[in-house]
């Protein structure tokens, strides 16, 4: 049977890994907070997208942007008058709904695009009532998602500023020093990970839709007139990938190519990044039947862009976005460039003349949606066993290598100890003596700790230890001095 969110959510509270924020007042709806363990998980993914889409591709470079951003950013981007939720509110008890949710669960309507009246129109012929209160829902309103903050001691229009919603925006409000500062030449991409914030009507899902959450973006750069000038697309153009579908599995698996033939990609560069990241998934984890492309409709799509595909993830609750990923085009800097009144178009030395970069491709993930996911595929009850054994990518789990002695007396915590110090400095390692070697083994096996090295008797003979292994149990030998370069080889695999 599959895992359901709240079962998820208890295991994660009780490891410690995720809890929701100041539990003690009674927590605030869309906040959690991560203990000892869940920090390290969430660090080890935002530093894998980090080194495999940053430090180790030459075609892309990072910044770190500010989180509260001058007003006139958003006002520029439109998140000001665009960036809006419709809610809908029982005139009875006070309850709010986000209307999205509310219409899809009792009607399936989907309601993308749909104005106030509209949606005033569904809820009096589909006679909706308050699932708190049962009264007739009539009251529809927009809602602005942006934290509105004020800087300064007073606090009037002037001193107004918003928590950022998205990442994107400081790299196209900061896009002319970095450019100036990295000697880049297009295409190249700049990416960011950092918190955004947004005031989610109806957070729920425990990770899936937070108000404060955080986000990797890159925004991929190219010269408007080569945006099918893709070098890499050669090598992945004959790949499969799932696009989603009405059949019972949810997708058909077809040739990247195909996708480009049929436009569902909006370009060559376009198809490649969500062939990157849809293969980064399964990479570190996800399995591939989880995983189908799905492409916004016109009534969909955002208003800053021209075209949308999602990467979306069976989660127990349905398939849901895990990663979207826009052409963005020109609209983001030609509406900096009319607000600010500064130029922003840059010299490509490539064509000898001055370009408005276009954005073909707009990775947008969620750290936590993707932990969501990670932790969903991994979560896994062990009959024989008798509890969970989290299955994590050894590059994801909070604890790679646990060092146990197999009793703690004669001699073994010591020899043990010795080993542990050998190794620390190699991988995250995590010392532990107290208990019976079941109960350890169980702990370590709930954590997700893929190898544990075990100091016997027959340590202090030949100087070898054993290696177990998370998802099979098996245990080898091997020799101390060996130890360092066996585990490497187990990690990296
Ligand atoms: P949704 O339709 O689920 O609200 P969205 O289309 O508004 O998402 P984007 O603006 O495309 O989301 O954001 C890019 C990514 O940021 C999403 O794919 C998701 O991984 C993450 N994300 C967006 N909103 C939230 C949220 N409220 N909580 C957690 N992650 C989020």
């Amino acid at each position: 049977m599959k895992t359901g969110i709240d079962e998820l959510a208890r295991f994660c509270k009780r490891k410690g890994f995720v809890f929701p924020t100041s539990e003690i007042y009674g927590g605030l709806q869309g906040f959690y907070d991560y203990g000892p363990l869940g920090v390290e998980i969430k660090n080890n993914i935002k530093q894998l997208f980090w080194n495999d889409f940053v430090t180790n591709n030459e075609l892309i470079i990072g910044i770190e942007g500010s989180i509260i951003t001058h007003p006139r950013v958003w006002v520029a981007s439109q998140h000001v008058n665009k960036f809006l939720d419709i809610m809908v509110r029982c005139s009875s008890c006070g309850n709010t709904l986000k209307a999205e949710t509310l219409i899809e669960a009792k009607t399936g309507i989907d309601i993308e695009g749909k104005s106030v009246s509209d949606i005033k129109e569904i809820l009096k012929k589909h006679k909706l009532k308050c699932p708190k209160c049962n009264s007739l829902l009539t009251e529809v309103e927009e809602f602005r998602l942006m934290f509105e903050t004020s800087i300064g001691p007073f606090k009037d229009e002037n001193s107004k500023v918003y928590l950022r919603p998205e990442t994107a925006q400081l790299i196209f409000a900061d896009f002319r020093s970095v450019f100036q500062t990295s000697r880049l030449k297009l295409p190249f991409g700049i990416a960011q990970i950092g918190k955004a914030f947004r005031n989610e009507i109806s957070p729920r899902n425990f990770l899936f839709r937070l108000r404060e959450f955080e986000q990797f973006e890159i925004e991929f750069l190219v010269n408007p007139e080569k945006l099918n000038e893709c070098p890499l697309y050669e090598k992945i153009k004959n790949k499969k990938i799932n696009l989603a579908d009405d059949n019972k599995q949810g997708y058909k698996a077809l040739k990247i190519g195909e996708l480009l033939k049929r436009k569902i990609f909006a370009s060559k560069w376009h198809g490649y990044w969500l062939y990157s990241f849809f293969e980064w998934f399964k990479k570190y984890g996800i399995s591939e039947k989880n995983l189908r492309l799905k492409p916004h409709t016109k009534e969909q799509l955002a208003h800053y862009a021209k075209a949308c595909i999602d990467i979306e993830y069976r989660f127990p609750f349905g398939w849901k976005e895990l990663h979207g990923n826009a052409d963005r085009g020109l609209f983001d800097l030609s509406q900096h460039e009319k607000a600010s009144k500064e130029k922003l178009s840059i010299y490509d030395e490539a064509t000898s003349k001055k370009v408005l970069p276009y954005v073909a491709a707009e990775p947008s993930q969620g750290i936590e949606r993707a932990m969501l996911a990670f932790l969903f595929e991994a979560y896994n009850f062990d009959k024989k066993r008798g509890y969970v054994v989290l299955k994590l990518h050894p590059k994801i789990v909070p604890v790679q290598v646990a060092v146990c002695p197999l009793v703690k007396k004669d001699g073994l915590p010591e020899k043990a100890k010795d080993v542990y110090a050998g190794i620390k400095g190699c991988f995250r390692c995590f010392y532990d003596e107290s208990g019976s070697i079941g109960r350890r083994y169980a702990r370590q096996d709930e954590i997700g700790t893929p190898y544990i090295v075990t100091i016997d008797y027959d340590t202090l003979k030949d100087n070898t230890v054993t290696i177990r292994d998370r998802n099979t149990t098996y245990q080898q030998r091997v020799k101390i001095e060996e130890l360092n370069n066996k585990l490497w080889e187990l990690i990296n695999a």
